[in-house]
């Protein structure tokens, strides 16, 4: 496709994303403005992270280091500014590499990969925001904290150097109504926010169920297939 034809395709789906967010703001009382869209992608080409930048979206999300590293760098050249969240899983040997260029961690679940991201972020101007993710549903291989696992890793990045903590990041469990898990979500983000005022930031809602995430008061969705279309893999 040329460059022109994918331009009015991502238009034109940035167009329909915008409205549903604007939709599910209003059906649940809240600002137009309340719910921040960040792209996801993944799989997709740097020629597509431009072309969305210069549609107006300020915030990507990427979840393979190896491929967002790549991808960052091209957006970089081009002289263009984005606010880069990572939102993968994340191993301890590539914290050094994912804090070069993310200025959002959504993914951490744990004291030792906290650590290891502040000992990253060393000599960095601006801290790393970094968000917890929190286990909406009991399995383990999908990531995130449950139970009282949150406080532990929360007040370890508060008092970690290089971090800043913004908030909690959540998916819904697979294959069920999102609703009840966006639901305890939001009571704990209520609580994270009493505790550390400031750490407001909820990411929620996918292509799937963005209106759902909105209802229980997300201020992040992360939207990948519904503004790039499918991808070839399952991630
Ligand atoms: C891929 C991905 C998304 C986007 O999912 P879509 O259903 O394509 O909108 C959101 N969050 C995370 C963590 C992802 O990995």
């Amino acid at each position: 496709m040329t460059d022109t034809g994918r331009r009015a395709e991502l238009a034109a789906s940035l167009e329909r994303v915008r409205e549903r967010i604007a939709r599910a703001c209003v059906a649940a009382g809240r600002p137009p403005d309340a719910v921040t869209l960040t792209a996801v992608t993944k799989t997709y080409p740097a020629s597509d992270v431009l072309l969305l930048a210069g549609l107006g979206v300020t915030d990507v999300a990427e979840n393979r280091d190896q491929e967002a590293s790549v991808k960052t760098d091209v957006v970089r050249a081009e002289g263009v500014r984005l606010r880069w969240h990572f939102v993968g899983q994340l191993q301890r040997n590539k914290a050094k590499s994912v804090a070069g260029y993310a200025d959002v961690i959504e993914s951490v679940d744990s004291v030792r990969l906290a650590e290891a991201l502040s000992r990253a972020a060393a000599g960095r101007e601006v801290p790393i925001e970094v968000l917890l993710q929190v286990s909406l549903d009991s399995d383990p291989a999908r990531g995130g904290v449950s139970g009282d696992d949150l406080w532990r890793v929360s007040d370890a990045v508060t008092s970690s150097e290089g971090l800043r903590l913004g908030g909690l990041m959540a998916v819904a469990p697979l294959g069920a109504d999102p609703r009840p898990a966006f639901a305890r979500l939001q009571v704990l983000a209520g609580q994270m926010a009493l505790r550390y005022p400031g750490a407001d930031t909820v990411s929620a809602g996918m292509s799937g169920d963005l209106e759902a995430a909105v209802e229980y008061g997300a201020t992040h969705v992360r939207i990948g297939t519904s503004l790039l279309g499918m991808r070839n893999s399952l991630r």
